[in-house]
């Protein structure tokens, strides 16, 4: 085994809440890979929108100080007893789990992936936790159908512009609701047919204009990442025996939903978790490959908006909850 410091690099919360609570310290512990782990020598961190949630509180942390940060990749530093054989001391990998906004990350070996020769470091980090929520939520949440209308919320967001190309990419037709005309453009450009602003003052007027351009029918399927204040506009946009996907909540929790709204439409409710669609290893490589084909094919680009130094963690942060950032955040050692 390399030797390892003792100390590390890394993004720790001693407290919930606003971006101050972020410590980015030098005199970490360097943890070891316990039964079934690799420890992880970090390269990119990928920033997602649950970081957030860890750190404000609405998700609780399971301990403090506790390390944000939910996927990386790099290169594995150190091997645990009980690890499949193909993760080796060396090998690229990208992984998913918790502790990722640090040098070192201590990752079960089920989540962690190695990497295709031809899909760089980055793009792995940039692609892996987003594309595959993407990917399970059009095959598996709502399998999505051709020629279906789709409405997905957020859309020029890191999951937001890969599922507006997944969703071309199966021929389903996207009405793409993002917050201003750039965004708008963008989730044009990769792949939805109608753009739409959230309409803040007046969200019947929403659902007027996606009940009009889906010919007063409404969408087959919802994929709402905001939550609290787009749930009920999105949940009128539902067709008849569509779905109303509800799996993120940007802007706070979804309030308490009586489910007889759902005999209305005879609607389909999910609040799904990335998780537990990728539980098993299987499971998890299968989508994999799926994720690498697309990429390697070129059939799905990964936009990656930025790359800040892990010390410029507060200010990643900041971007991201601004909404200022479109497609993937990155944090580089
Ligand atoms: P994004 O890059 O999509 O960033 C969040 C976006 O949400 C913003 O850019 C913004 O886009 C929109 N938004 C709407 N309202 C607000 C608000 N009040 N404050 C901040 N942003 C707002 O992040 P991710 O791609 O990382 O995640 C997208 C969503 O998917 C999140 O809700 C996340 O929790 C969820 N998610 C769920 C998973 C699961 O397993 N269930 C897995 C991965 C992600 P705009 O300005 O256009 O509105």
């Amino acid at each position: 085994m390399a030797s390892l410091p003792k100390t590390m690099k890394g993004v720790w919360i001693e407290k919930n809440g606003g971006t101050e609570v972020l410590q980015y310290r030098d005199d970490i512990p360097v943890p070891s890979p316990a039964d079934g782990e690799v420890l992880v020598k970090n390269e990119f961190i990928g920033i997602n929108y649950i970081d957030t949630y860890f750190r404000s509180g609405l998700y609780p942390a399971p301990k403090f100080p506790y390390i944000l940060g939910r996927e990386g990749s790099g290169t594995i530093a150190a091997v645990g007893a009980n690890v499949p054989s193909d993760l080796t001391e060396g090998k690229r990998v990208v992984y998913m789990g918790q502790y990722a906004y640090a040098e070192y990350t201590p990752v079960t070996a089920n989540y962690t992936i190695p990497i295709p020769d031809e899909i760089p470091t980055k793009i792995a980090a940039a692609s892996v936790l987003q594309a595959l929520t993407a990917i399970t939520l059009i095959r598996e949440a709502h399998p999505v159908q051709k020629g279906e209308w789709v409405l997905v919320t957020a859309a020029a967001g890191g999951v937001g512009l890969l599922l507006c190309q997944l969703l071309k990419a199966v021929g389903a037709r996207t009405i793409a609701a993002a917050s201003s005309e750039e965004k708008r453009e963008l989730a044009k450009g990769n792949g939805a047919e109608v753009v739409l602003g959230y309409h803040e003052e007046n969200r019947d007027a929403f659902v007027e204009e996606v009940l009009k351009a889906t010919g007063g029918e409404g969408v087959a399927a919802v994929f709402d990442s905001v939550g609290k204040v787009t749930f009920d506009s999105s949940f009128k946009c539902v067709k008849r025996k569509g779905s109303m996907v509800s799996f993120g909540n940007a802007s706070g929790a979804v309030d308490p939903f009586n489910i007889a709204r759902l005999s209305q439409k005879n609607v389909k409710l999910l609040r799904p978790a990335l998780f537990n669609y990728i539980a098993t290893r299987e499971e998890l490589q299968q989508y994999a490959s799926e994720l690498w084909e697309f990429i390697s094919k070129e059939k799905l680009h990964v936009k990656i908006h930025d790359v800040y130094p892990l010390a410029e963690v507060e200010r990643a942060t900041k971007d991201i909850e601004g909404r200022k950032t479109t497609g993937k955040l990155l944090l580089k050692l």
